[in-house]
């Protein structure tokens, strides 16, 4: 059932009081109100980029030095980004012991940014590059590195479509969704898979959902709560709730 309005800040505090352990899957829709676009609205990176030429592990094979060139577009957003209010309250909500970890999807750091200390990233991240070729990963530090090992045009250290998502990170999201007795998703379409079966690890162990995003999810019929609105704002105000 969806509620929207006042009380939904209220709603979503009693879940995380009575509904312990609480994890939280964000997605890129948290990172939004830093500046970062998310990739399927309206204004997100895919009506101007086609993943198909830009975010495949295919793509990067044939032409590395054309993905550098988004990615380098990317890092410069970055760069320039902040932590928001809604990346700030989970990291408190860290603090109170009120949340136990944060399963990202995004790729930008800004979590650990923003204090939070339990962060599992299942689509890797924008720090690192590694080496196709050797193995080798290194600290990101500007676009298009060579691996320092053998040469060869580094690869950012971000999933890309086409690749296995980290075996370590995922059993570890796996394991902690199975044991959420709530499970928070902020920012997310819960489109992308194997993390948009998340959910459904939670609900089939007894766990509830709460969803806090703009627009519908794959899961809103089944989610104890829904709220339709920014992830910053309703964040915040959960905080003081
Ligand atoms: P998505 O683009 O599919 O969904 C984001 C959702 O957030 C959308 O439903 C959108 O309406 C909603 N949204 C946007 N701004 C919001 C706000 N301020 N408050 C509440 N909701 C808001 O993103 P996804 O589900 O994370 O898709 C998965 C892929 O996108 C992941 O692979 C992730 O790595 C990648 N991604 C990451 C970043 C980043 O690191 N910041 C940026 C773009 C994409």
């Amino acid at each position: 059932m969806a509620f929207v309005g006042e009380n939904d800040a209220a709603r979503l505090a009693q879940l995380i009081r009575t509904r312990q352990p609480c994890v939280v899957l964000t997605g890129a829709g948290i990172s939004t109100e830093s500046g970062i676009p998310d990739f399927r609205s309206p204004t997100g990176i895919w009506t101007q980029y086609d993943p198909m030429e830009y975010a495949t592990i295919d793509a990067f094979r044939r032409d590395p030095g054309k993905v550098w060139e988004f990615y380098a577009l990317r890092l410069e957003a970055l760069a320039k980004a902040e932590p928001n209010a809604g990346h700030l309250a989970l990291a408190e909500l860290e603090r109170r012991g009120l949340v136990r970890a944060v399963v990202t999807q995004n790729i930008d750091g800004l979590h650990q940014r923003a204090g939070s200390r339990e962060v599992i990233e299942v689509h890797g991240s924008i720090r690192t590059a590694t080496c196709l070729a050797c193995g080798e990963e290194t600290p990101l530090d500007r676009a298009l590195p060579l691996c320092p090992r053998c040469g060869e045009i580094m690869k950012p250290g971000v999933v890309m479509f086409g690749e296995l998502l980290p075996v370590g990170a995922m059993e570890r999201a796996t394991e902690l969704a199975h044991e959420a007795g709530l499970l928070l998703v902020v920012g997310s379409a819960l489109e992308v898979y194997p993390v948009a079966a998340l959910p459904e690890e939670t609900l089939s162990a007894g766990g509830a959902l709460a969803i806090v995003n703009r627009g519908p999810t794959g899961y809103d019929g089944r989610a104890d709560l829904k709220v339709d609105g920014g992830a910053g704002e309703t964040l915040s105000t959960l905080l003081r709730a």
